[in-house]
């Protein structure tokens, strides 16, 4: 019954591009489900890191959605690439507090609040829901508030809500994932992502991905948000040097899973074609093309547009075994992030040799001096 029932329905894969195909692992995209060692519940503290740094933005516009809307009686909140695990909830629950204070200072009325959570179906959910009670418990206990929390699964670069009916939009370290891997151009064996040394058609297959996934994003985000409703976005940007758009550290992250595949090739678990065929769907944004990008499509207004750099280094370690036992921590958050596509291209085999290599590669940098992690959040007002 449940098989002829998938028959039925044409196409249930988020991009059903034929040209797709040869890039099939990117159906596979989500983070590692439940709550075990190896799941992004419990890797992904560098996410929550990045949230925490992003929150002064989100507490003012949360504030100047509420004053510039006159204080509406109801809100719709939504999260978009919410993954799964207690990440889901950090955003979602500092918005409702944000408007909980600002009524009580303001002497208003608070508002129902209803939250969604999106992300791409295969997303755990279920670990997700199961943190709800706890997260109405703590909202009732800190400032007797509530919300009700639904689902909302699907694709961002799709529509997700219907027409005029949200008033804050949040999404942390989601919309640097592209719709498809772009079609390459030129000579770029044994890289998953754009290294130093790719040419300059790979840059630009990647940058024009990224406009027309961002400008699809924001086309279908101003349908669904209200006048002067708001959205706060933040991006994994990228370091530069000399401005050379095909910069990346030789410890950035996309580097170091290549250079693992690259050993497994020379070791002969993996084919080097294989390997070639796998990309990531990925863009790390500067701040000029990300602001081109909303400029161009128009419906909404810049407010913030900050630039974080943080610091990943592991040189303060004090001797070889905390770099390795960094390694393996940074190797975990990465398998969390890339293991479901990793194991609908390659198999699952070669998954715990490959984080392995991973970690050495770390530890192996770990004297790089100045490796830090830019993180862009921009915040929007519909026009
Ligand atoms: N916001 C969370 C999760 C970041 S991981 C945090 O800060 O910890 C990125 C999430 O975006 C993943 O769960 C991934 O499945 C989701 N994602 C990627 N592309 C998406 C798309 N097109 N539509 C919806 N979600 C997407």
């Amino acid at each position: 019954m449940g098989s002829r029932l998938v028959d039925t329905i044409p196409s249930l894969s988020y991009d059903d591009d034929k040209s797709d195909d040869a890039y099939a692992f990117v159906r596979a995209l989500r983070m590692s489900g439940g709550d075990g060692a190896n799941s992004y519940s419990a890797n992904s503290l560098l996410q929550r890191r990045v949230l925490s740094m992003a929150k002064p933005v989100l507490v003012k516009n949360t504030q100047d959605m509420m004053m510039n809307l006159d204080f509406p009686s109801y809100i719709k909140v939504a999260e978009l690439g919410c993954s799964s695990g207690q990440n889901s909830f950090l955003a979602i629950s500092e918005i409702i507090n944000t408007v909980n204070m600002l009524c009580q200072q303001l002497n208003q009325n608070p508002p129902e609040i209803d939250c969604c959570l999106n992300d791409l179906p295969e997303n755990d959910f279920n670990t997700t829901f199961k943190f709800v009670p706890f997260f109405n418990k703590e909202l009732m206990i800190t400032n007797k508030s509530s919300c009700f929390i639904y689902g909302a699964p699907g694709s961002f670069y799709s529509r997700l809500f219907s027409r005029n009916s949200l008033h804050f939009v949040h999404s942390s370290y989601a919309l640097h994932f592209l719709s498809k891997v772009p079609e390459k151009h030129g000579n770029d064996k044994g890289s998953v992502y754009i290294t130093s040394s790719s040419p300059q058609s790979t840059y630009k297959a990647y940058l024009n991905q990224f406009q027309k996934d961002f400008t699809m994003f924001l086309r279908l985000r101003s349908e669904e948000i209200v006048s002067n409703g708001r959205m706060v976005l933040t991006f994994i940007g990228r370091n530069t040097l000399n401005n050379d758009p095909l910069y990346r550290d030789c410890c950035h992250f996309w580097t170091l899973l290549s250079k693992s595949l690259r050993d497994l090739v020379f070791e002969g678990h993996v084919s080097e074609s294989k390997l070639d065929a796998f990309n990531m769907p990925f863009y790390d944004p500067n701040e000029q093309e990300l602001e081109e990008v909303i400029r161009n499509e128009g419906s909404f207004e810049i407010n913030d547009l900050e630039k974080h750099v943080f610091d990943l280094s592991l040189s303060n370690n004090n001797n070889e075994e905390d770099d390795y036992e960094a390694g393996y921590n940074a190797a975990n958050c990465i398998r969390a992030v890339t293991e479901p596509m990793l194991v609908a291209h390659f198999g699952e085999d070669i998954i715990d040799i490959l984080f392995d290599r991973y970690a050495h590669h770390v530890a192996e940098h770990a004297s790089c001096r100045n490796k830090t992690s830019v993180t862009l959040v921009v915040s929007l007002a519909k026009k």
